[in-house]
């Protein structure tokens, strides 16, 4: 079956007691057993929830994997991989992150031991350069947050499976309607299921999807034994976010490519991040990766701070808020918001300039948006 089948159908048949078309929210923490150790296939919610499993049954398929495991947050889904490293293990990161990725790696790991280099994700042999006896993983995002620049999986795969390391790709950003990581080699599927899966910016949750067994297995044990898990209601938003998923991508996309070249000829916009647009130095390498370009657009300014802060505030239309992915329209100021706790240097150091802003383009009508955008860069 194909994607937006697979979508709506996945880990969603008609519920087997009642006939219920829609999975139902097992609202409920334990299940009764027939006799001591003998169940029904569910315990104790933590352990095992059916709407949780619809989920994870979805979104595994979605990325064309084997198996799925749904999470309390995507920082929770991160914090799962981690633990499959141990003290004195090495992770090589791809040097353009989401703040909170960068910051479990540097305040959280760090302290127990774990280390973890940052390589340029623009230059091919970065990566295999950074890699030590130590090194276990390989990390990265594409397209990456906030720059949106795109890395090449199929490449890395290589040097991950040449190494003997786990190559774990952060697919937020592009959803697996464009994207399918695990396809271009990658081991494991890290999301952030409060974006573009859920797409309604209203639950907070994660996933995680791999097709090796033994990962699977201890990333099951680590969720059981860890219990960052989603409740059943949030897993069945997600659930329910996932059944548009491919429709929604789709107006995203139209939307963000409409005002990405809207944007790219503004004398007040100095330069556009959007790998749909053919002046894009990463827009052959998205084209061979991805099947479409996703809703963020990030742009630079001209004028400065100032500047940034009279266009969030003319907006109406773009709400100022962290996260992305849902159907309606936010904008973020990355040095200040979502990637503040990098520290200026470093921020500097990676691009994100004080004059950077990032859109997730909904998909409310595209020339309301449009004309949000030019109203408020008339007052930058
Ligand atoms: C939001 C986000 C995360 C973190 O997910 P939460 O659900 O907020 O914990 C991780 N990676 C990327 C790329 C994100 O955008």
């Amino acid at each position: 079956m194909r994607f937006e089948t697979r979508a709506i159908h996945e880990g969603q048949k008609p519920d087997p007691v009642t006939g219920s078309v829609i999975t139902p929210v097992y609202q409920t923490s334990t299940f009764e057993q027939d006799a001591i150790g003998v169940h029904r296939g569910y315990e104790y919610s933590r352990t095992g929830n059916p709407t949780r499993a619809a989920l994870e049954e979805a979104v595994a398929s979605l990325e064309g994997g084997e198996y799925g495991l749904a999470f309390a947050s995507g920082q929770a889904a991160t914090t799962a991989v981690l633990s499959l490293l141990k003290t004195g293990d090495h992770v090589v990161a791809g040097d353009d992150l989401y703040g909170g990725t960068w910051r479990l790696f540097e305040r959280v790991f760090k302290k127990w031991g774990l280390e973890t280099s940052y390589a340029d994700v623009d230059d091919a042999n970065a990566f295999e350069k950074a890699i030590r006896p130590n090194t276990k993983l390989i990390w990265v995002e594409s397209p990456t947050n906030p720059l949106l620049k795109i890395v090449d999986i199929e490449n890395l795969s290589t040097v991950a499976s040449k190494n003997q390391l786990l190559l774990v790709v952060d697919n937020t950003f592009a959803s697996p309607y464009f994207q399918r990581p695990l396809e271009l080699g990658a081991d494991i599927v890290v999301h952030s299921t409060t974006k573009y899966l859920g797409g309604h910016s209203d639950i907070i949750g994660g996933a995680l999807v791999t097709s090796r067994k033994r990962v699977h297995e201890v990333l099951k044990y680590y969720q059981n034994a860890a219990g960052s898990v989603p409740g059943p209601w949030d897993s069945w938003l997600v659930l329910r976010g996932v059944k548009t998923l491919a429709i929604r991508m789709r107006e995203h996309e139209k939307n963000a490519t409409f005002l990405a070249e809207f944007l790219e000829v503004h004398p007040k916009v100095s330069k556009v991040y959007y790998p749909g647009l053919p002046s894009s130095e990463y827009h052959l390498l998205a084209r061979k990766q991805m099947s479409g370009f996703s809703g963020m657009i990030s742009i630079e300014l001209a004028g400065g701070l100032p500047g940034v802060e009279r266009f969030v505030s003319r907006l109406e239309v773009f709400t100022l808020a962290e996260s992305l992915g849902g159907v309606e329209s936010l904008v973020c100021h990355p040095a200040r918001m979502t990637h503040s706790s990098i520290g200026e240097r470093e921020r500097r150091r990676r691009g994100i300039s004080d004059n950077l802003v990032r859109l997730s383009v909904g998909i409310e009508n595209k020339e309301d948006l449009r004309e949000d955008l030019e109203r408020a860069l008339g007052e930058v």
